[in-house]
């Protein structure tokens, strides 16, 4: 980076560090984790993230495409690397070069997987993905059985994992029982994982793992949690865990301005009385969506100031009149915490009517990040 933004992102790689200690305080010792970081990690950058967590033993990493494994690899990262997503023969000659482990749901590849490991010497380990109940990727469980026999029986494959995803494990209904006893009746159908090459099991987000020590098999895949949100809404103190991610802007410019004052495009906002408004130049060019326009806050200086008028593109407006002490030139908290006070990712994502991944996606792959918290050991 030759220049800084106006604008950053501050990912805490001790709190990331932190949440992983958390994590683990739940697993038995024998429970294997593999940590999600598609999406560039949540939007906290795949590499800094990765390294970060293989420097504290993490050795397998879950990605969405074959791309992103291959920019782990280019990277040093020397772990074990589940494509989820994008396993398909297209990206095979990528996948077997670099040694990752594709997540299979679509038997029609595997002739031409099979042959690809063979010619490269290499045994490709496949995870196959089996639907019970998410109703998205996966072979239904009635199938299972056959694939598993199809991979086994090709030369250059070997079954390493069986995987499937709760929809609901969030939630304190029935389902998420109901869809591990499917798993587990998949599971029984394809023999005793211990035998022969032994396949690792395993279903658990992060709410089946802070939830649900049933669902935890041989591995668990926390993504959300090591980024330090909870599943649920308003529930990540509780389970321990630190924000990872900030968003920061600044005060460019300050004014006062007089009652029946309009603000921004369409003049949303209309000043009821003399008013100190605060500039900053950030916007949905940064992920700060049009959405939040007269629904948001930020922190400057400890102290809540709400948006008025519409977010533009590289703008908005903040509300400053009853704050004390601002200045051009200060931080401003879109996301984080600043002196005591505090906007969490739950929040913004209730303003958005959205969730917080959602907000992490948005404004971590939507701006210039800085590291911090990099451990000396
Ligand atoms: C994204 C993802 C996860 C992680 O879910 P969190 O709710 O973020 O913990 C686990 N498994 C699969 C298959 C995923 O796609």
């Amino acid at each position: 980076m030759s220049t800084g933004s106006l604008n950053r992102v501050e990912i805490d790689l001790a709190a990331l560090r932190h949440n992983l200690g958390v994590i683990r305080s739940r697993l038995a010792p024998t429970v294997r984790l593999m940590a999600v970081v598609k999406a560039d990690a949540y939007g906290h950058g795949l590499v800094p993230v990765v390294r970060a967590l293989a420097a504290r033993g993490v050795d397998t990493f879950a990605v969405a495409e074959v791309e992103e494994g291959v920019r782990l690899r280019e990277a040093g990262v020397t772990g074990e690397i589940v494509v989820l997503v994008g396993a398909v023969p297209e990206f095979f000659p990528d996948l077997v070069a670099h040694g990752l482990t594709p997540v299979l749901y679509e038997p029609g590849g595997l002739d031409r997987l099979s042959a690809l490991a063979v010619a490269a010497g290499v045994t490709v380990k496949v995870h196959l993905k089996v639907d019970v109940g998410m109703g998205r990727f996966g072979i239904m469980p009635q199938e299972a059985a056959a694939f598993a026999a199809a991979v086994a029986g090709r030369p250059g494959l070997a079954l390493a994992g069986v995987l499937s995803h709760l929809p609901m494990a969030d939630g304190a209904g029935p389902e998420t029982e109901r869809q591990l006893a499917g798993f587990e009746a998949m599971l029984a159908g394809l023999g005793d994982p211990r035998s022969d090459a032994g396949h690792l099991r395993h279903i658990a987000n992060s709410a089946a793992l802070f939830r649900t020590p049933a669902a935890h098999f041989d591995m668990v895949r926390p993504g959300i949690t090591l980024y330090g949100c909870a599943p649920v809404a308003g529930e990540a103190a509780r389970l321990g865990l630190r924000p990872v991610m900030r968003f920061v802007s600044r005060v460019m410019e300050l004014k006062e301005v007089p009652a029946g004052y309009g603000i921004s495009y369409s003049h949303t906002f209309v000043t009821r009385r003399p008013s100190r408004l605060a500039v900053l130049p950030v916007g949905y060019d940064h992920g700060y969506l049009r959405r939040l326009s007269n629904r948001g806050a930020v922190l400057i200086r400890g102290q809540r100031a709400p948006l008025c008028g519409n977010v533009c593109m590289s703008a908005c407006v903040v509300d400053v009149t009853d704050l004390a002490g601002v200045a051009v030139g200060d931080e401003v908290v879109l996301l984080g915490s600043q002196g005591g006070a505090g906007i969490d990712a739950d929040e913004v994502a209730g303003w958005l009517d959205t969730i917080s991944y959602e907000v992490l996606c948005l404004f971590g792959n939507c701006n210039q990040r800085v590291y911090v918290g990099e451990s000396q050991t």
